[in-house]
């Protein structure tokens, strides 16, 4: 049956791969019909900070398939990205990146590399939360929830038992961030145990990025949180050979984006030489979604036995490994020429005899409520610290709210009172941690009161967090020095 998807053109190099993308589908004998709607710049130019007309969506909803070119993304205030809004808003909570390198045909240091990253796409500090506090500090607040930890995690392994993968790695930075890093490290453990037949093991982003340069083979399955998994995706495909030759795919409960990994290439835009070889990869990906895994075979396999006849386009040429440099429409004719061809070094691609794939998607839900009870606040103030810190801290004492004690000063999540040794630093963002004596739970009414004596004390104060035990234990971190 034709499928309905919508497909847009985007910005930079867009039109030029998606044209060429087309082209190969057409030709091998895509059933698909398109819808085109338009976003990024233009839309973005037409004063619509978001990027995307509400007509747009209304496509999107309809198809739930959208294969998508790159688009520019503005820099700077005012605008979303719009790429985050439509994984958000179309609820698509995984990125998944396959990175393989092409060795001998295509030049990379790293001739054995065959890996999968899975990427959280909702949460972390990609949801873009971000505040000027004062003068002197903004914030972004990193956010990780215990549900979308364990629907990405699942996905991943699910992912790798249907995949006939081996093993599942973990990637995080646990050993700084104890809570949010902590918890999504700690149910990855949980689900782990439910997949007895992959491995699994984690390792700290810093020396996960450094593997992933010199040692890909050591990785199967990647699963990571939104922005390491950002990172890890382009040294993955860097070191493959080139960010234009891998694709990705978007996918939630409520439909599924096809793109290339790679941006909009404004550098070379207009010029006729990108590599479309990112998309196709991603309209590929999509044929198999949409249950035409035949097509996506034979496509596959055609651009395989083209980089094996040594006709790269400009960004994988090289003396040694290429034989033809090409633009974008002699690489799309080349491999139209390759229809129903296979190559005959580099591993053939069999979608169409193995039963139809689909990654189950697992319903999560709130985990049960726990037992709460709030111990303290920490309220965060704008002061630009020209007296002596002994000085604050006695005043903020001497106004003291029965029932709640100064427990510590923090700069930047450094004690600095009551401390000997802390640095003398020029600040103007300050936390005044407020506790019950011996942790006992407090009333909400306790805070109010701190926060009334601080207005009449003059004490800016830009937000508070609150403190508490949950289900009998600390839930939030000490400062260091403490
Ligand atoms: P980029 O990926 O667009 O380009 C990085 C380098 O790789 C450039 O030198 C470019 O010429 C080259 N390159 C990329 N794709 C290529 C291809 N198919 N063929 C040949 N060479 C290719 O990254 P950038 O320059 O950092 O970003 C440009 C714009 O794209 C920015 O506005 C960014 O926000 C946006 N972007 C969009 C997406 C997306 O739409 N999914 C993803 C990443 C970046």
């Amino acid at each position: 049956m034709t499928k309905s998807i919508t497909v847009a053109y985007g910005d930079g190099i867009g039109p030029e791969i998606m044209e060429a993308t087309l082209e190969i589908m057409d030709s091998a004998g895509a059933d698909i019909e398109t819808e085109v709607i338009e976003i990024g710049q233009k839309v973005y130019e037409r004063g619509i900070d978001c990027g995307i007309e509400e007509s747009s969506w209304e496509s999107l909803k309809r198809t739930n398939c959208f294969l998508k070119a790159p688009i520019t993304t503005p820099q700077g205030g005012g605008f979303k990205s719009l790429n985050v809004t439509i994984r958000k808003t179309l609820g698509m909570f995984a990125n998944v990146r396959p990175c393989v390198s092409y060795a001998p045909f295509v030049k990379t240091t790293q001739s054995d590399m065959d890996l999968i990253i899975v990427r959280e796409n909702e949460e972390d500090l990609y949801a873009g939360v971000e505040h000027q506090q004062t003068d002197n500090v903004v914030q972004c607040l990193k956010l990780i929830s215990r549900t979308g930890s364990e629907r990405i995690i699942r996905y991943a392994f699910e992912y790798a038992r249907v995949n006939n993968r081996k093993k599942v790695t973990c990637i995080s930075k646990d050993n700084i961030m104890k809570m949010t890093d902590g918890l999504f490290h700690a149910i990855f453990d949980e689900i782990a145990l439910g997949y007895p037949d992959i491995e699994n093991n984690h390792i700290i982003v810093d020396i996960g990025s450094a593997k992933m340069a010199s040692d890909p083979s050591m990785f199967d399955v990647i699963v990571t949180e939104n922005l390491y998994g950002d990172i890890i995706s382009d040294i993955a495909a860097e070191v493959s050979g080139s960010v234009g030759l891998a694709g990705s795919y978007n996918i939630g409960k409520y439909g599924a984006m096809f793109e290339a990994i790679h941006g909009s290439a404004p550098d070379i835009a207009g010029q006729g030489i990108a590599n479309p070889s990112g998309l196709l990869h991603g309209s590929i990906l999509m044929l198999q979604h949409i249950g035409q895994s035949e097509v996506a075979q034979n496509m596959h396999n055609a651009w395989l036995k083209t980089l094996e006849d040594g006709i790269h386009t400009g960004d994988v040429y090289s003396e040694e490994h290429s034989k033809h440099k090409v633009n974008t429409k002699e690489f799309t004719q080349a491999v139209i020429e390759r229809l129903g061809s296979v190559p005959m070094t580099l591993k053939s691609v069999d979608y169409a005899s193995s039963e139809r794939k689909r990654v189950r998607i697992d319903t999560v839900s709130l985990p049960i409520a726990s037992k709460k009870e709030l111990i303290g606040t920490d309220i965060f103030v704008h002061w630009r610290g020209r007296e002596d810190i002994e000085v604050f801290a006695n005043s903020i004492i001497n106004k003291k709210v029965e029932g709640l004690e100064l427990e510590t000063i923090t700069q930047r999540g450094l004690m600095v009172w009551p401390s000997s040794n802390s640095p003398k630093v020029e600040s103007d963002h300050w936390c005044c941690r407020f506790k019950s004596v011996n942790d006992e739970k407090i009333s909400p009414n306790l805070i109010i009161k701190q926060l009334q004596t601080f207005q009449e004390q003059g004490i800016e104060f830009i937000k508070i967090e609150n403190l508490y035990n949950i289900n009998g234990k600390r839930s939030f971190s000490v400062a260091q020095g403490q």
